[in-house]
């Protein structure tokens, strides 16, 4: 039997991972969920990519322009 012996040089304590942005946006389903607009063709679990003064699906390509609600600068 061939005897190996893993060593595990430099073995960190687990650290917190970031976790990507389109995960959290999971993860706030429910509470605000209101300020994450999903595309309306795709459905619930596709989020519109948010630029200057639209939202963009990337699946789809629909878009759809925010009203000066979104004005704060
Ligand atoms: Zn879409």
């Amino acid at each position: 039997m061939g005897k190996k012996k893993i060593v595990k040089k430099g073995k960190k304590p687990h650290k917190n991972k970031p976790t990507s942005k389109k995960y959290s946006k999971y993860k706030v389903e429910g509470s605000s969920l209101k300020k994450e607009r999903f595309c309306p063709r795709c459905g619930p679990g596709v989020f519109l990519m948010k630029s200057k003064d639209r939202l963009y699906c990337g699946k789809c390509h629909y878009a759809e322009f925010i009203g000066s609600a979104e004005n704060h600068k």
